[in-house]
């Protein structure tokens, strides 16, 4: 029989006016947590006298403490859901890329030399994806909705793979001998129907995209970026000295690990008196497992 009055009696897709708040004891959550917290386990700290391509662009600081292995602090429950995430993601372009190439190779190990000039840098690393028959080394980064949007341009200018995503493949590719570098985004989140058909992208795009240069095009700054990390490497294990809180692109040392913050400072030459050029923050330091040694060892460069 059709309704043919309103009813506020009936089922409803909104919640009252009290809302619905969540309940106080987790059943899941924290079996999740407790299963996360057994089948991640801790990394043993240990000293590298190699670079990793995955420190691309990182706090020449936390480059220091990854070659004297210096232990982060643990991961908590959210970095742990979120790299088993990416690993699960990671498995699963894996096998959808040897599908779709069969001669396609993926998590190809590496423990070798690269030479760049006169100077032969150590590596260890892993590649994603290295399909020889296109010539093409991939990296995927598993990420969040609002790093897909902002990178596909979802809102506003596309801001692209970052500079850092595409140094690390570019390291790949130079490790594989592949002429093509690209990194794919797979987010855990798809861009909405209604922005999709505004925007014009592809049942795809709402969830992956790539960014593919010729090798050739990145090379001198994968070059100078293998170069950086083997330095600070060197600084450890040649004179026991920690570099300076440098970020890539930030133009002064962090100041404030505690938040990331910087403060660009200059004397007046004029005046004579010191007026600040900018101030920023520096988002990763609030990520990094790190913070609390790098506080308490100091700014500037640190000889132990
Ligand atoms: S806390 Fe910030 S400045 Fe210190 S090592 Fe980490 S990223 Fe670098």
């Amino acid at each position: 029989m059709p309704i043919t009055s309103f009813h506020d009696d009936l089922p409803s897709k909104r919640p009252g006016p009290e809302g619905l708040k969540h309940d106080g004891n987790s059943v899941f959550g924290t079996t999740l947590v407790d299963w996360l917290a057994a089948t991640n386990e801790p990394r043993e700290p240990k000293e590298r006298e190699y670079i990793r391509p995955s420190d691309a662009l990182s706090c020449a600081r936390k480059v220091s403490y990854v070659a004297n292995g210096t232990a982060g602090t643990e991961m908590e429950p959210s970095g742990m859901w979120n790299v088993t995430l990416g690993n699960n993601i990671h498995q699963m372009m894996g096998e959808a890329t040897k599908a779709a190439y069969p001669d396609a190779q993926v998590e190809v190990q590496f423990d070798t030399t690269i030479s760049i000039g006169d100077v032969d840098v150590p590596v260890v690393s892993y590649v994603d994806a290295f399909i020889p028959s296109l010539g093409l080394v991939t990296d995927f980064k598993s990420i969040g909705g609002f790093g897909y949007k902002m990178a596909i341009g979802e809102r506003g200018t596309p801001q692209g793979a970052k500079p850092e995503h595409l140094i690390q493949a570019g390291i790949g590719a130079l490790l594989c001998g592949a002429s093509k570098v690209s990194v794919t985004y797979i987010s855990k989140e798809a861009i909405s129907i209604a922005v999709a058909n505004r925007k014009g992208f592809s049942e795809t795009e709402r969830f992956c995209a790539e960014w593919t240069v010729d090798l050739d095009d990145i090379r001198p700054q994968v070059e100078a970026e293998i170069l950086r990390l083997w330095g600070i490497n060197r600084l450890w294990h040649d004179e026991h000295t920690l570099a300076s809180r440098k970020v890539p692109g930030i133009p002064v040392e962090i100041s404030a690990p505690r938040d990331g913050s910087y403060v660009q400072k200059e004397i007046d030459p004029n005046t004579g008196i010191e007026i600040v050029l900018a101030t920023g923050s520096y988002w990763g330091c609030n990520y990094c497992s790190y913070q609390q040694v790098c506080i308490s060892d100091g700014g500037g460069r640190v000889t132990k």
